[in-house]
């Protein structure tokens, strides 16, 4: 049997120049999702259809449910222009409605775009809401504040359908372009990703690794928050960078209480040239103003420093509760809590600089004469890549 669903795409509809290109992003990255599922996605005004086919029905709305720049979606049925079989239809979806809401109220919204249909938009509804009423004592009219709703639009078809499931919204991954986002093991930067996935980057993520100061276990969980912004991203390259001799150079030559910093350094340093051997443009990290040492306007001016691309900090304003919140809506909030050590912790100063100066850091920087081994690790960093 087949089944449509109707889309609604959410700030595309702002993008008027370029909607085109945005759309068919948008139809790419769905298609993606679905391999080996025959659907057919036809664009019209704003909207998507989706026809597919019943059996593939979780796989369908765990695809919808999870593509960033989708706004809304339901099952709608598609039927004859004709008020017989959409006083039915309407009356199928009320049926289910009203048994999920223990009856409760009810509105009909009616669009008629094709303007030679003989009955209009107001009088759709009041035949279809008259009939509903008629079939169904338990539920009632309220326009204005209505429990659930029915929609029925008149063009091409008819179309009927509820209540509608919210989409995550945001613009296509892709849209903007790539981004190379630092992922830790912890709760801010797999959000870090997934808020600038929805303003349109597609992601890869680098992550550094202190074997065996930091355990496999460390890796693992880092790898299990890649797999959980895939899901909304779609592919990943997660780029393993091995971190070890550089972090013990810094632990042999540098002064204790800038080797945060200089680590920062060398992360921003590596994952730059990683991004420009890959045509990535940007970077994104969980920073998070004033949230440690290392996070003060001077610390991340002089972090920043270590690269020409911008560096996207999305957390830079939020406190740790709203970041806690988008890390449950995305389920990666479990996994970032499991307690293995950060290579970050590891090596850390009793007392790290706070007001760092950046020249002088970048002094610092200079001596510890780190360009090869810097070099070494991208050229030994690992390449895993999620689907
Ligand atoms: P997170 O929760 O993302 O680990 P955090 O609050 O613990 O952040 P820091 O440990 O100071 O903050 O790290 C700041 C940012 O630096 C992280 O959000 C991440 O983008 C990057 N980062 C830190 N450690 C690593 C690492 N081992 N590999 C890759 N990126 C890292
Ligand atoms: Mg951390």
């Amino acid at each position: 049997m087949e089944i449509l669903y109707l889309i609604k795409i959410g700030e595309l509809t702002l993008k008027k120049g370029n909607r085109n290109q945005f759309e068919k992003q948008l139809k790419f990255n769905i298609k993606r999702k679905l391999p080996g599922v025959s659907t057919r996605i036809t664009i019209r005004k704003g909207r998507f259809f989706l026809e597919g086919r019943m059996e593939d029905r979780e796989k369908i709305e765990e695809a919808l449910s999870t593509t960033i720049g989708i706004a809304g979606y339901t099952i709608a049925f598609k039927e004859k222009k004709d008020m017989e079989e959409i006083r039915e239809r309407a009356l199928e979806v009320a049926r289910e409605l009203s048994g999920q809401h223990n009856g409760g109220t009810f509105k009909i919204e009616t669009r008629r775009s094709d303007k030679s249909f003989p009955l209009t938009s107001y009088q759709i509804s009041a035949d279809t809401g008259a009939y509903i009423l008629d079939n169904l004592p338990e539920v009632k009219v309220d326009v204005h504040n209505p429990t659930w709703l029915i929609s029925i639009e008149v063009r091409d078809f008819a179309y009927i359908y509820g209540n509608e499931k919210r989409g995550i919204t945001g613009l296509p991954v892709g849209s903007a372009g790539r981004g190379l986002l630092l992922l830790s093991g912890g709760i801010d930067s797999p959000v870090a990703g997934y808020m600038m996935a929805r303003r349109g980057l597609r992601l890869d993520a680098v992550y550094f690794h202190a074997y065996p100061y930091t355990s496999d276990e460390a890796l693992d969980k880092v790898k299990a928050l890649a797999r959980k912004i895939a899901r909304y991203t779609g592919g990943l390259s997660l780029f393993v960078v091995p971190f070890t001799d550089f972090q013990l150079l810094l632990n042999s030559k540098a002064r204790e209480e800038e080797i945060t910093l200089l680590m920062r350094a060398g992360m921003v340093r590596i994952a730059d040239t990683i991004a420009k051997n890959r045509g990535i443009q940007c970077m994104i990290t969980g920073e998070s103003l004033s949230q440690v040492a290392s996070q003060t306007v001077e610390s991340i001016t002089y972090t920043g420093s270590n690269t020409e691309l911008p560096v996207f900090r999305p957390l830079i304003g939020l406190d740790k509760e709203s970041i806690i919140r988008v890390a449950k809506e995305i389920d990666t909030y479990e996994t970032s809590i499991l307690p293995y050590d950060d290579c970050c912790t590891i090596f850390s100063p009793k007392h790290p600089l706070v007001n760092p100066v950046t020249h002088k850091l970048k002094e610092s920087f200079s001596h510890l004469d780190a360009e090869d081994l810097l070099k070494e690790a991208v050229e030994k960093s690992e390449r895993v890549f999620f689907k």
